[in-house]
């Protein structure tokens, strides 16, 4: 599969710069992440915090079963 290309400059994306950001919501900050583009650093996507997704299933998975 190509890789896709960065709207900005066109470039191939094939591999994204990491930044950890607040997602703000009407009621609280969660942590989430930023991916921007490996050549020019535009942001593409803003994602939850894939570790603190895990540990919020691992926690709930844990209170389910006890
Ligand atoms: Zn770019």
């Amino acid at each position: 599969m190509e890789p896709g290309l960065c709207p900005k400059c066109q470039s191939p994306v094939t591999e994204v710069n990491a930044a950890e950001v607040a997602i703000q919501s009407a009621h609280r900050a969660i942590k989430g992440v930023s991916l921007s583009c490996g050549n020019c650093n535009t942001v593409l996507a803003v994602t939850i915090d894939p570790t603190l997704m895990r540990n919020q299933i691992a926690a709930a998975v844990k209170q389910a079963i006890s």
